[in-house]
């Protein structure tokens, strides 16, 4: 099962009692359904737990059970659900009205309404990415319905991107507090940790690449420094300047030379006679300089 499936498996199992909210649940669950010449109904389902509950939720709320077909083999089966009825059919041509507005087309009483709608637009035609590989909750639904959509979201405190792939509309998050929230209002318990999880795993793995990328950067930047004392210090010695330098230089330069690798708080640690960190590196510097005077 993908992360979406089983989001959705367990979304469809959140018992809905006040009959406005079955009714907001019924007016989601519909968000992808299409009317045919013959004024039937047609509503697509990629999951069958999703269809059970339609066919529950429907045949309450429209006082007829539709008709079920399923279709397909392991992997991409689908579910397509028919029914006539004519509140179902007002319902659906208001969704499509030139002037639909939220307020106008949804039904929502108690303060649930809202969520419990939400969830039946998710089981119907939202799906969401495995928070360990990506952050992206997506509904695909007719491009007619984009607006009254994106409008109810935004309206939630949820405004979304929107995207238009063949005629059919893209509703999308991809940040993690927005999908979480989201989620949460949905009413999932269980998915809903899945996510927190994964994104608190990403962000401890970021700050360890960040820790680590920090660690090269220094060592590089040792190899660096090294590198260019001990090309200064070879200068010195082909041209035979570096014993007519003060004896603490040479003294300096023997050490560095010695110890190519260490890191100047290693060279300190080992330098003998003892010596500070920016004394040593005044001495290193002017053994650089010497050399360049060459
Ligand atoms: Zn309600």
């Amino acid at each position: 099962m993908t992360f979406a499936e089983k989001l959705r498996a367990e979304l469809a199992t959140v018992t809905v009692k006040p009959n406005c909210c079955r009714r907001a649940l019924a007016e989601g669950l519909l968000l992808g359904a299409e009317i045919d010449g013959q004024r039937q109904i047609h509503v697509r389902y990629t999951q069958e737990a999703v269809a059970e509950l339609a066919v529950e939720i429907l045949s309450r709320q429209y006082g007829k059970a539709p008709e079920v077909t399923q279709w397909g083999k392991c992997g991409h089966r689908y579910w397509d659900l028919s029914l006539s009825a004519p509140s179902c059919l007002k319902y659906l041509r208001s969704l499509d009205a030139e002037d639909a507005c939220v307020d106008s087309v949804f039904h929502f009483q108690c303060d649930a309404c809202r969520s419990v709608f939400l969830r039946g637009v998710f089981l119907a035609v939202g799906t969401v990415s495995d928070p360990h590989k990506s952050f992206h909750l997506e509904f695909k639904l007719p491009h007619a319905r984009m607006r009254l959509l994106s409008a109810f979201l935004t309206e939630m405190s949820y405004p979304a991107r929107t995207v238009t792939r063949n005629g059919q509309a893209g509703i999308y998050y991809k940040d993690s507090s927005s999908i979480e929230e989201l989620v949460t209002v949905m009413g999932s318990g269980t998915g809903i940790f899945e996510i927190m999880n994964s994104r608190i795993e990403r962000e401890i793995r970021n700050n360890e690449n960040r820790a680590t990328n920090c660690v090269a950067r220094n060592i590089e930047k040792t190899i660096a420094a090294a590198t260019r004392h001990i090309e200064a210090i070879n200068k010195l010695m082909e041209a035979g300047k570096l014993e007519s330098l003060p004896e603490a230089l040479q003294e300096t330069a023997r050490q560095r030379y010695a110890n190519p690798d260490a890191s100047l708080d290693e060279l300190v640690a080992i330098h003998v006679p003892s010596i500070s960190k920016s004394g040593l590196n005044h001495r290193l510097q002017k053994i650089m300089e010497a050399a360049d005077e060459i």
